[in-house]
This record gives structure tokens, sequence and C-alpha cells, in this order.
């Protein structure tokens, strides 16, 4: 049977054979002295990418988004975020538990904003009744979706005027600069950098779409990024020789960012190939990640579907809302076979 198209998360991917060989040469040294060439020079470079001072490497993007909450917040302080937000509701409240800061959060619009009256609503007067409201944290992409320029601008800009700290947890990115760039007729950096400018500090995933085999940056002012090393530090997340994992992270940015369109692009190729199955409502996907709803009787098919597709080498997540994330290991013949497993279920 050919190799299971796997659909699970783009955080499955293996190293490819000219990342490997970038590991493999990774010059080292201890990152907890600042020795590692190799980390150093991945910190460098995607501060200088984004237009930050300074950069911190740190094993996960948990731990980076925890790092950012904890050097922007102290004990009694409180961050505005999205219900969906990874750094609310995927991090296990490592906010609350470890930095008792409190998080606000706000349900999303549809397109995955928050409503700038909603923000401003729940900004809290100075009074010792309230937590001090201290940071807005945005999210893009989120589950996929972009947010749209203006918006960011515009609520950035508010979160600056009430003197919140901003951070953008941009796990992915640059899924959202290359869509972006498409959108607009730009290039995928200048958009990132057009992005990661309306913040103070901004987290990046490269073991998502980029395809490494773990670690996230950490980007802000020297100041900052100062506080958040002891944050890491106290995290357990200073490693040693990371350079073997650095180098999988600088050789991503100079390969792997340009090719998430073809990313997009199989989203787009799954869901034009879902489209008109009765009981599938097939989201439009904007970047790598496609969801599809099962309503009516398909519903009671669910557990069926997800056996059948596992069957025919198609992993994916979700019940009643199916997720299906594209990436640097699935081709367009993987594409086609999820949609045959998929039809064939549903004899479409
Ligand atoms: C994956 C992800 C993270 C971090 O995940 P780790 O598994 O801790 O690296 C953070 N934010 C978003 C939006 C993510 O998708």
């Amino acid at each position: 049977m050919n190799k299971p198209v796997d659909l699970r998360s783009d955080t499955v991917t293996q190293p490819t054979p000219g990342m490997r060989e970038a590991m493999a040469a990774a010059r080292l040294g201890d990152d907890v002295f600042g020795d590692d060439p190799s980390v150093n020079a991945l910190q460098d470079k995607i501060a200088a990418m984004l237009g930050f001072e300074a950069a911190l490497f740190v094993p996960t993007g948990t731990q980076s988004n925890l790092c950012a909450i904890l050097s922007h917040c102290q004990r009694g302080d409180e961050y505005i975020v999205g219900q969906m937000q990874h750094c609310y509701r995927w991090e296990g409240g490592g906010g609350a538990v470890f930095g008792s800061v409190q998080p606000q959060p706000l349900d999303h619009q549809p397109d995955g904003t928050l409503a700038l009256a909603d923000i401003e609503a729940a900004i809290k007067p100075d009074d010792p009744h309230f937590a001090r409201s201290r940071m807005l944290a945005l999210e893009n992409t989120l589950g996929g979706k972009l947010l749209p320029m203006a918006y960011v601008e515009q609520a950035t800009a508010l979160a600056k005027t009430k003197g919140l700290g901003r951070h953008l947890d941009g796990a992915r990115l640059f899924n959202a600069a290359v869509a972006q760039a498409a959108k607009v007729g730009g290039d995928a950096l200048a958009e990132a950098r057009r992005i990661a400018q309306c913040f103070d500090s901004v987290s990046v995933c490269f073991s998502k779409g980029l395809g490494a085999p773990a670690g996230s940056a950490l980007c802000g002012s020297r100041e900052f990024i100062g506080r958040a090393r002891r944050v890491r530090k106290m995290a357990g997340g200073a490693m040693r020789q990371a350079g073997f994992l650095a180098a999988a992270a600088t050789y991503a940015l100079d390969h792997h960012v340009e090719r998430l369109a073809q990313d997009h692009a199989l989203a787009r190729q799954l869901a034009e190939g879902l489209a008109g199955i009765d009981g599938l409502v097939v989201e439009a996907p904007q970047s790598n990640i496609l969801f599809v709803d099962l309503t009516g009787s398909a519903r009671d098919h669910a557990d069926a579907l997800l056996k059948h597709l596992a069957q025919h080498g198609v992993l994916a997540t979700g019940l009643y809302r199916l997720r299906f994330v594209t990436h640097l290991d699935v081709d367009a013949d993987g594409v086609d076979r999820a949609i045959a497993a998929i039809r064939g279920f549903f004899r479409a």
C-alpha cells in the first residue's frame, strides 16, 4: 500500500535530505553560554527578516508564547486573547499556571478577528477591582484564516493607544504572508515583515509548514528578549548544542517559505474535489488548512468515515468538523487519493 496521506497537521513533516545535510554540517556550541554559532545565526536572521532587534530560539511554540506572556505581563496582569487562539485554548493555561497572568478571552468574529469594540470594552480601568490589562495577543493565520491587514493595523493601533503590549502568535506567520502576498500581488517576505511590524513581539514556528523537526523563535526588542531569556531558562527551554535544530530552521527559512504556496494550492484542490457531496459543508481554505463540516445524516457516520479514511491511508483529525492540513510531505496525488477515499465513502 502507498504511504498514508497524513493530513492531520503540518507538524508531521520529515526533514528533507537537504535539511538533514544542513543539520549534519551545523557548527555547534553551548547556547546557554551564547556560544552556538548556528543558533546565533538563526536568531539574527529571523530578527532581521521580521524587523526586530533580537530573537530567541525556543524548543516549542507553546514555550515561545509563554515567554512572551511572562515578559509582557506580571503577576496580576491580564492579556486579551481570542477564545480559539493557541495561547489561550491549547497551551494548558500556561500564563495563568506559571505566571499568575489571567487571560481575558473574547469571541471571534466569523473572519477570525476580535471586534475592535470588544477589545476596547475588555480593557479594564486602573482600579483595584480589576486585573491590569497589559497585552493583546492576536494569531495569524488563525485556524488557517488570514487576518485582514487593515484589521491587524487597526487592532494593534488600538492596543498601542491603550498602552497594551502587542503579541502575535505567528506560528503560521509565513502561511499568512504567502497568502497575503498572493492576494495583494506582493512579496511574501515583505508581507511577513509588514504583518510582524504591527507588533512588539512575534512568535514563529519552524516545525509547522516550514518543515523543521522542532523549534520556534520569539522576536522583539533587545530588552524584551533579555526578559524572555530568563523565562526560557526557568521553563527549562535553554538548550545546549541546539545548533542542530537551528540549522534546520535556517534551512527552512531559506528554502521553504515560497513553497508554502503549493500547500495552499493543495488545500484548494482538496476543497474543490469535495464540493457537492451531500452532507459535507466545505469551507473555502485561505491557506493550508481545510475544515469540512458534516451535516444531517452524515453526522451519524462520522466515526465510520474516519475509520474508512484510515483504512484507505488517509489521516485527518476532527469528527463532525474534519480538519485537513496540507504540508511539505503531501502532493497532488495524495490529495487525489484523499478525495477518492471520501467520495468512495459517500458513493458520490
Ligand atoms: C502549533 C502552534 C503553536 C505551538 O505549538 P507547539 O506544538 O508548542 O510548537 C502555537 N500557536 C499556534 C497558532 C500553533 O498552531
